[in-house]
């Protein structure tokens, strides 16, 4: 099969490999659609830490199952659509059996580190598989492992009453969050994005306001702020604008070394909450039925898919912030 091994930082082809065969508890997937973002680029450059080189990346995708190994007991016949949960937990460790699988000790994940879905098949364990509803196509599966991470970060924040928020970052994890919080009943939503066409599409996505820098909400309070840039000055900022009893979710990827300037006065006396989300924890589920059922619909994020030959371009594409959502059709 063709695949894209990345033999180091930097340096990448599209190879001719083996085809995966299914080992115990596994299938293949034929890949539909993969889905290129941040972390990407991150393994792309070096500059994600887990990941062991060489590697095929690619982790957010959705198929069809192609071969089934040994020891699956689920209902997964060949030719169903299935979309992928990357995450693979140890099971074992005290966060595993303390119920935060996300933050396991031995983590690891599909493309990031071991074997991605930028290739043409992908052996997975059966239990990371989840039925996609009718109709779902492949780059719509596709979307299920981001929006399954923005159904965490949710989670993470808590209950949602009529709390203003603002969101700063309107690409596709911002965007993803955008429809969550309305779907969940919160207040009015305000996007803060320095691209006008983002901005549109949040307008059309149901944001209140849209203003494209934090300069304009000088004299606004908000009860929820949402970051989804991973800016240090752009949290530092957003959170200066949380009202008395105010929250702040973390969501976006800041640099390891990156500090913020949070008034610890202000954490007492105000009563702030500050909130991080990592990845995905037993939110892919939802995250499935939420595209199945239509309440979440990514089709204005979507860009046409690339062939797996402009993988490069795909991820130059999303470098330099063109379109929203960029996928490979391999
Ligand atoms: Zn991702
Ligand atoms: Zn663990």
């Amino acid at each position: 099969m063709r695949a894209i091994v990345l033999d180091r930082p930097g340096s990448f082809r599209v190879a001719q490999v083996p085809d995966p065969t299914p080992g115990p508890g596994q299938i293949v997937v034929k890949v539909d659609c993969c889905g290129v973002c941040g972390t990407d680029l991150h393994i792309m450059d070096g500059e994600f830490p887990p990941t062991p080189y060489p590697i095929t990346p690619g982790h957010e995708f959705a198929g069809t199952v192609a071969a089934v190994g040994p020891e699956v007991a689920l209902d997964l016949p060949v030719g169903a659509p299935v979309a992928v949960d990357p995450s693979l937990y140890c099971g074992y460790c005290r966060r595993c059996r303390s119920g935060r699988d996300n933050l396991c000790e031995n983590w690891a994940a599909i493309g990031d580190t071991v074997s991605g879905a930028f290739a043409e098949y992908v052996a997975v364990p059966a239990v990371n598989a989840h039925r996609l509803p009718d109709g779902i196509d492949g780059q719509l599966g596709a979307m299920v492992e981001p929006l399954a991470c923005a159904v965490h970060g949710l989670r993470r924040l808590g209950p949602l009453f009529s709390d203003s928020i603002v969101l700063t970052g309107a690409g596709t994890m911002g965007l993803l969050l955008l429809q969550l919080l309305i779907h969940s009943g919160a207040g009015p939503v305000t996007v803060v994005d320095r691209v006008p066409d983002r901005l549109a599409v949040a307008r059309k996505l149901g944001a209140a306001r849209v203003v494209s820098g934090l300069a304009e909400l000088a004299d606004d309070r908000f009860e929820i702020a949402v970051d989804a840039t991973g800016v240090p000055a752009v949290v530092d900022g957003v959170s200066g604008l949380l009202d008395r009893g105010g929250r702040l979710l973390v969501f976006g990827v800041a640099p390891a070394e990156a500090t913020m300037s949070l008034s610890p006065f202000r954490v007492y006396n105000d009563e702030i909450t500050v909130t991080g989300s990592m990845a995905i924890l037993r939110s892919f589920a939802p995250a499935v039925e939420l595209i199945g059922s239509g309440a979440i619909d990514p089709r204005p994020l979507l860009s046409e898919p690339l062939p797996l030959a402009e993988y490069g371009e795909a991820i130059h594409r999303v470098r330099t912030g063109q379109g929203i959502k960029w996928h490979v059709r391999p």
